[in-house]
């Protein structure tokens, strides 16, 4: 019998120990075991969607926009800040309206000649090179919209030529230079006024006085004609068809319509 209790206590002493043994680890192993112990009951916090962030302006434009040393180092620093703030508040409003979102990388090169700007294609099929006269831009800072109209050349990729000669087969540059200030008039952020039809006006005349009468049609014959227009230059090749097949209407009437109509035209909400 003593044998047997020996045992026992043999036996009770090893559990014992062992017990000790682990109550020791287990206290050592963590630093929130001598904290609060962890339970189920922890309150279930709610954690809401993060409200989506549009990329900030700077890191649109450190994608997208090159601006060439040449050309920076004639622009005040507050010059660079406008065209970087420009840049990327308006492009892609025009990605999206003329090219299906697809942003292309444009550059800024500088052109030491007469002219503003002008939209020259790119090295590569996802570049775009806008040719700028720093000086010009200075001089003329309330103009600083021509790149808004040579952005939106940079998105127009059409199935014909964009800078035919005008009134050739193709359409002419009558049709993109139109929409080029269409473009500028309903998305730069500065004020861009286009002239009232005057008899003396014809559709061709390109430019603001396209501009207006694309408005004028987007506005007040079918609000979705740009979008199609875009659309159609886009798959095939140009023909006066297009304002018929989308209006219902022949150019010509169309052009007649807007003659004698004295409809305000305004920016596209
Ligand atoms: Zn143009």
């Amino acid at each position: 019998m003593k044998k047997r209790a020996f045992r026992l206590t043999l036996t009770a002493l090893l559990l014992l120990s062992l017990i000790v043994i682990f109550a020791l680890t287990a206290h050592a192993d963590g630093e929130g075991s001598d904290k609060t112990p962890y339970t189920a009951t922890v309150p279930f916090e709610v954690v809401e969607d993060p409200v989506p962030q549009k990329p900030a302006y700077e890191d649109l434009a450190s994608r997208f926009l090159t601006i060439e040393s040449q050309v920076k180092d004639r622009f005040t620093e507050r010059m660079v800040a406008t065209l970087i703030n420009t840049f990327s508040r308006v492009y892609p409003t025009l990605a999206e309206t003329f090219n299906h979102g697809v942003m292309f990388n444009i550059v800024y090169t500088l052109a030491d000649q007469d002219s503003a700007a002008y939209e020259t294609g790119g090295r590569n099929a996802l570049e775009r090179m806008i040719a700028m006269n720093p000086d010009y831009f200075m001089k003329n800072q309330n103009d600083l919209g021509a790149l808004t109209h040579e952005l939106t050349h940079a998105m127009q990729v059409y199935r014909d030529s964009k800078y035919g000669a005008t009134n050739t087969a193709n359409g002419g540059s009558w049709i993109t230079e139109g929409i080029a200030d269409w473009s500028r008039f309903n998305f730069d952020l500065q004020l861009f006024t286009l002239p009232n039809y005057a008899g003396n006006q014809k559709y061709t005349d390109s430019y603001r006085v396209t501009a207006r009468f694309f408005a004028w049609v987007d506005l007040h014959v079918d609000t979705t004609f740009m979008e199609q227009f875009n659309e159609a230059l886009r798959t095939e090749p140009y023909s006066a068809q297009f304002f018929t097949r989308i209006t219902g209407k022949t150019l010509d009437e169309l052009w007649q319509m807007y003659a004698e109509s004295n409809h305000a035209v305004s920016k596209k909400k």
